[in-house]
């Protein structure tokens, strides 16, 4: 545990730095004892330092609901991250870019894209923090910002979420059109439809889906809310 316990809860409330850094001889004084501490004091003035004015990390904890000052870089995520060999930043190093506020590293990686959703990082953080839900905060704010690093797979969703809208449930095939479409990948995976077609996989028309209309509803309500949203960002509310 941390020399002097006062010093993170004085951090935890705001209070700043003394001297002005994190950097600065209060948390070698904190930390001298057991370097397994480094991160978590590390961590600790970095949370504090921004608390005036809410900083980037702040934003992603908000955002996300997630303590992301009390990952300490365990490895736990990125070993059972079944996207990990595709990865650009492995996503312990995504949680660290947050935390050291480089905001540009964090929303330019390629992985926020190839992330699967599949949450097997949240079920290993033995800090309980919910990893996947801080991929998907990022990966908003990443098309916020208009930063997306791989635009096919942001097509692709976009692609899937029109033909939920208009079918009430997936439509492979519809999806793979408008995809092609929009990305220009006129030919991709298409040597593989006739094995999908043979195995019934791939239904040549939309299913019919009784709950259609509610799924529609719930993309015009999500709509309204975020043209809401934008009006009142613009009238300074
Ligand atoms: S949710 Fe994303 S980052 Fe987490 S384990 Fe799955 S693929 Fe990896
Ligand atoms: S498993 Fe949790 S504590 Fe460990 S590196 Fe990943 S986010 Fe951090």
């Amino acid at each position: 545990m941390p020399t002097d316990l006062s010093l993170i809860d004085n951090f935890d409330t705001g209070t700043k730095v003394p001297g002005g850094s994190p950097f600065s001889g209060l948390w070698a004084k904190i930390c001298a004892d057991d370097p397994m501490n480094d991160t978590l004091c590390l961590n600790a003035c970095l949370h504090a330092n921004g608390s005036d004015n809410p900083s980037f990390s702040q934003k992603v904890a908000t955002l996300s609901q997630q303590a992301i000052h009390t990952c300490y870089q365990c490895g736990n995520c990125s070993a059972g991250c079944p996207a990990a060999f595709a990865y650009d930043l492995q996503v312990n190093q995504i949680m660290r870019a947050v935390q050291l506020e480089q905001k540009d590293l964090a929303l330019g990686a390629k992985s926020l894209w190839l992330c699967l959703g599949c949450a097997t990082c949240s079920l290993r953080c033995p800090n309980a923090i919910d990893v996947a839900r801080v991929m998907d905060t990022l990966r908003h704010l990443a098309r916020e910002e208009k930063k997306i690093s791989v635009p096919v797979v942001e097509k692709f969703w976009l692609s899937f979420l029109n033909c939920l809208r208009a079918f009430g449930r997936s439509y492979e095939i519809g999806t793979m059109v408008l995809y092609m479409l929009r990305s220009l990948r006129l030919t991709t995976d298409v040597d593989l439809a006739p094995q999908a077609l043979a195995k019934g996989k791939l239904g040549l028309l939309p299913h019919s889906h009784p709950g259609k209309d509610a799924v529609g509803r719930i993309f015009t309500r999500f709509a309204q809310k975020e043209a809401q949203k934008l009006r009142e960002s613009k009238e300074g509310l």
